[in-house]
């Protein structure tokens, strides 16, 4: 099964490569490896991935205001 969600460069489709468990200051946490449409590669904690495979494609990701 591939995960797929959106690119946090680009936005662009991301395709879950690998969801490694790493070691963090909070203890392991789930990572996803994503390798985007237009190769930007990424490694960041699942819970921070921008939006679930459902919403890829339907619209432009909300802009987040810092
Ligand atoms: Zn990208």
């Amino acid at each position: 099964v591939t995960d797929w969600t959106a690119c946090p460069e680009c936005g662009l489709p991301a395709e879950v490569a690998d969801r490694p468990v790493l070691p963090s200051t909070g203890g392991a946490v789930e990572h996803a490896r994503v390798c985007c449409a237009d190769q930007h590669r990424f490694l960041m904690p699942t819970e921070q991935l921008a939006v679930s495979a459902a919403e890829v494609g339907l619209e432009a990701p909300p802009e987040e205001e810092p």
